[in-house]
């Protein structure tokens, strides 16, 4: 049997039909245009896209067991119903209802961040563990947990939104979510962008003004992190300030859940090894166990098929 997973972004929704083993055998995508029409319209767009990725795939619609789909937002599991999201400015709409109006089929829906580490725990770097967090390392921070080889969103599935951990009892930096000092805001390609524009302000001479022309809308992510993989001072002094802030939240979650592995995925963590070695040296240098293991801290190895593969692997 095969499964069809979904990846819903705001700009565009990407289909793969999947094998029972996290494998793409096809995919497709086209764009959201959530903006110029209804949450209706996307699904039923979303419907034509799936039966289309089957037919170019050369299989049949009897051969695929479920459909899921994962999507930014609070999701209710259980019923496939998006409640919200701002990414999409829907609200109370369920997938399950709007797709099954064209495909008589099982339907699914998850978080794309549990989604992603659910991915991750089929296919990919924490494959078979019992115990495992994803954390996508974007805009903001999203997390995926797996617990007892399964997603773990809490009882009202609103949990798991590790971002949102305050770190500071007063003030901090403002959150789109309308609280200050969430560790997203210390730990997200965000947290890097503005601190990389506070340091070009300081340091006129700083690599990273090189590259932005001193422009703060060029600023990204990738351009601190290179300029401090380079050597560049300031952008050292960022990006330190940056692992210890993540390695920070990477403690607390080892405090509460002692997971076998720690996932970084997201934008951030194409920075690879220059990343990851920095990351575990501040954990190992904070965590408080002397003599006991604790997690390991690894690289995603699905990239932006974590999306389609997690979905499809709701149905598994
Ligand atoms: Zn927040």
């Amino acid at each position: 049997m095969y499964y069809i997973g979904v990846d819903l972004g705001g700009t565009n929704m990407a289909v793969g039909l999947v094998d029972e083993n996290g494998k793409i055998l096809h995919s497709d995508s086209r764009p959201t245009k959530s903006a110029s029409r209804p949450a209706e319209a996307v699904l039923e767009d979303m419907a034509d896209l799936i039966l289309q990725v089957i037919r170019d795939s050369g299989h049949t619609l009897d051969e695929v067991k479920s459909i899921g789909v994962g999507s930014p937002g609070t999701i209710v599991s259980a019923t496939a119903e998006l409640v919200s999201t701002c990414n999409l400015d829907w609200h109370h709409v369920s997938f399950r209802n709007e797709l099954q109006k064209y495909i008589d089929k099982p339907v699914y829906a998850d978080n794309d961040a549990n989604v992603a580490g659910l991915a991750e725990f089929v296919a990919g770097a924490s494959q078979g563990l019992e115990n495992s967090v994803f954390l996508t390392l974007g805009t903001g921070v999203g997390a995926g947990f797996v617990i007892g080889k399964r997603i773990y969103a809490g009882t009202h599935n609103v949990g798991a939104e590790i971002g949102h951990m305050n770190i500071m009892a007063d003030g901090g930096e403002p959150c789109p979510c309308g609280a200050s000092g969430c560790w997203e805001r210390y730990a997200s390609a965000t947290a890097l962008i503005r601190e990389g524009n506070k340091a070009c302000l300081a340091h006129p001479e700083s690599a990273m003004n090189a590259v932005t022309g001193g422009d703060p809308e060029k600023m990204t992510a990738k351009v601190v992190l290179d300029a401090a993989k380079a050597g560049d001072p300031a952008a050292v002094e960022v990006f330190n300030n940056y692992v210890r802030y993540l390695a920070l939240g990477i403690i607390n979650i080892i405090n509460i859940l002692d997971p076998e592995m720690i996932v970084l995925g997201g934008g951030v963590s194409k920075a690879g090894d220059f990343l990851l070695n920095a990351v575990r040296e501040e954990v190992a240098r904070r965590v408080f166990y002397d003599e006991v293991a604790y997690a390991s801290i690894e690289l995603a190895q699905l990239g932006n098929d974590a999306g389609i593969i997690g979905a499809a692997m709701l149905g598994l």
